[in-house]
């Protein structure tokens, strides 16, 4: 039977699910369940266990058994893996205790994954489960770029560094520029754009990353949709003494009632477009003013990361914006035709699904789109612990 592995993103009131076949990257099933934590008279689903309950239901309604989907492993997206985990690893007791001390550097994150790894645990119990963090790929950052310039003390005691986020993303992405180009990524230097809901960009030399825009948390970094990503840090202190904001008020304003949405009032940016498209009134002011500032912000990563690579071999925008967004490309990259920096108009302009080139033919600097899939590189990094 062909071996497959169900992919588990567990957040504080989602899970997305997906099984696929890690040897040959087919798509089994995939689907999400919301609502977890709302009233279930109301249409909620009451809490992580009925969540996997409803997982299970729904593989059954679309044709899979269990038995007949010959899943061989459960892996899970793990936000962060603080100082030591980075490589994919073997869930047991002392890793979930591990994951549990490491719950307050990713409060928002770490918390619902370590739900979904134990209802899905008692769950699947003969099954190996495996957990793959986002923070693996920038694990060997230069220290230069992994490093605040804070108390060196502090730092150390509180394991206060550059983690980075998206990793399984920006790493399969890269993987998969080198690919299409026909090229081993030992060659190249490349910068990735995931501009989904969050966002953060990367900058990596023959396969290893150099420089990421996010930092002890995926609040560092570019406007998101609805996180802020940069601030001054006194900010946090002037609201707190000044507007009599808590902590905690502060830490939601800048995770959720930031970014895009905090600016525009709206996540999606095919409404931010009508809006700004609409012309006239305050809302399409706001949005007009959201979409620059996330602009501005990624041409100012991408300058940035232009100063510290010296020169560019490849930029690869993906994730929802990244892959659809034509124009957020053609903003982001305008006016840099001086550093090689070049986009063909009709190919930038032309949807698609498929991994493709949007830089004329022969441009110093090539630009691809590649739509990301962070559960086929969970997947198949299951398959790879199992292997060894
Ligand atoms: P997540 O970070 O939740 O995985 P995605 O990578 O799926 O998010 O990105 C979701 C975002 O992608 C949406 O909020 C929306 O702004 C954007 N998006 C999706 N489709 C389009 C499209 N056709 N045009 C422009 N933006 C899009």
């Amino acid at each position: 039977m062909t071996r497959s592995v169900l992919v588990l993103n567990s957040g504080s009131s989602s899970v997305k699910y997906a099984v696929l076949e890690p040897d040959s990257g087919a798509l089994v099933a995939e689907g999400i369940v919301e609502r977890i934590g709302e009233d279930v008279e109301q249409g909620g689903v009451a809490d992580h266990a009925a969540a996997m309950q409803v997982v299970f239901d729904s593989l059954a309604d679309d044709g899979h058994d269990l038995d007949s989907l010959g899943l061989a492993a459960v892996g899970h997206r793990v936000v962060h893996g603080g100082p030591d985990l980075y490589q994919p690893t073997v869930v047991d007791d002392a890793l979930v205790a591990r994951l549990r001390e490491l719950a307050p550097l990713a409060p928002l994150h770490n918390p619902p994954a370590i739900l979904g790894i134990e209802v899905a645990r008692r769950a699947l119990p003969d099954l190996p489960h495996i957990a793959v963090f986002d923070t693996a790929f920038f694990h060997d950052l230069p220290p230069a770029a992994a490093t605040y310039a804070i108390d060196r003390e502090i730092a150390e005691q509180w394991h206060v560094r550059r983690y980075g986020f998206h990793g399984t993303s920006h790493h399969y992405v890269s993987e998969q520029a080198a690919a299409f180009l026909g090229v081993g990524t030992d060659t190249l230097s490349q910068i990735v754009l995931h501009l989904g809901n969050g966002a953060s960009a990367s900058a990596i030399v023959g396969g290893r990353p150099v420089e990421t825009s996010m930092g002890l948390t995926p609040m560092e970094g570019l406007v998101m949709g609805t996180r802020s990503g940069d601030v001054d840090p006194g900010l946090i202190f002037y609201l707190w003494r000044t507007a009599g904001m808590s902590v905690e008020d502060i830490e939601t304003m800048l995770n959720r009632k930031s970014g895009v949405r905090g600016l525009g009032g709206e996540v999606d940016f095919r409404v931010l477009h009508e809006r700004i498209d609409s012309g006239d009134g305050e809302d399409s002011a706001a949005a007009r003013l959201a979409y620059d500032a996330y602009i501005h912000r990624l041409r100012k990563y991408i300058g940035g990361y232009l100063a510290i690579l010296g020169t560019v071999d490849v930029i690869t925008f993906t994730a929802g914006v990244g892959e659809n967004d034509a124009a957020v490309r053609r903003d982001a990259l305008t006016g840099l035709t001086a550093f090689g920096i070049e986009l063909d108009e009709h190919l930038n302009d032309s949807p698609s699904r498929a991994a493709r080139r949007i830089s004329p033919e022969g441009a110093p600097t090539t630009v691809l789109v590649i739509p990301t899939n962070e559960e086929l590189a969970i997947a198949r990094a299951c398959a790879q612990v199992m292997d060894a």
